[in-house]
């Protein structure tokens, strides 16, 4: 068993387990008796855990009294332009859309998504690709989805993250801290240093006007960093950046942090 003192929890949607869901809305949901389940136990094995979130998700203030039964800290890094729905993911969209139907029209031919097996393969196919895309690229390739489907996005623009008035009253809490998650949730291993630059200075002064305090912290999108990610990270005035468990050799640029499924594991050994 690993020797751990204290453990950094990262989530990103909270709420009820939905089997409805599929994609990046079902594997982005956790449940909150489970989150409370596993603080319990960690605390009982006299481990500090922290909280942390990812994306922005408005579903976060579902977690409030969980914090205040184990006095726990949680980190919220926000992805700045999903803030009143300026840059909005493609996963979601996504995911979305395979939810609501049993075909998709892409590039003209007609893909059969009639079971969750079929919508989570089309999901992973796609994904795979666009996730490695810059900003516009991801735009076009979504705007074209949406447009061969006959599917309506505004409406989801502007339910599932955060505004600019809940980030700040969040903010207010005691046990919360906002962090970064960069502007647009872009890869930043592969994307050209100016793009890097320009995702991180953006969204912390974009967050620090929002909040009023100073962003020190960072999450890196999908956890990727590598030496020039963690050097620019540094050059726009963060303190620390957290990665996951499994991104490489951590430093105090590339903390770890578990998903509620390693933990569990760890639990287990
Ligand atoms: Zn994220």
């Amino acid at each position: 068993m690993e020797n751990v003192l204290k453990m950094v929890l990262y989530l990103h949607d909270v709420g009820v387990e939905d089997n409805t869901l599929v994609g990046a809305n079902y594997f982005n949901r956790d449940p909150l008796g489970q989150i409370d389940e596993i603080i319990c136990q960690l605390k009982k094995r006299g481990i500090d855990v922290v909280l942390s979130a990812d994306d922005g998700y408005k579903s976060i203030f579902l977690i409030l009294p969980i914090l205040e039964k184990y006095k726990v800290r949680l980190i919220c890094f926000i992805t700045a332009g999903f803030i009143n729905g300026e840059i909005y993911p493609y996963e979601v969209e996504l995911s979305t859309l395979l939810q609501q139907r049993d075909k998709i029209k892409l590039n003209s031919k007609i893909y059969s998504v009639y079971d969750r097996i079929s919508k989570e393969r089309f999901f992973l196919d796609i994904h795979k690709g666009l996730k490695l895309l810059n900003y516009d690229k991801r735009l076009q390739f979504i705007s074209k989805l949406v447009l061969e489907n006959d599917f309506s996005v505004e409406q989801l623009r502007s339910n599932l993250f955060l505004t600019s008035d809940e980030l700040l009253d969040l903010s207010r809490h005691s046990l919360v801290e906002i962090g970064d998650h960069s502007f647009s949730h872009l890869c930043l291993t592969s994307q050209k240093g100016h793009i890097v630059l320009n995702e991180l200075y953006k969204s912390k002064r974009y967050l620090t006007e929002i909040v009023g305090k100073r962003i020190t912290k960072l999450s890196y999108p999908y956890g990727a960093n590598n030496p020039y990610v963690r050097t620019i990270a540094r050059f726009c005035g963060y303190e620390s950046a957290f990665g996951t468990h499994t991104s490489g050799t951590y430093s105090g640029f590339n903390l770890p942090r578990y998903s509620l499924q390693e933990a569990r594991e760890f639990l287990k050994s």
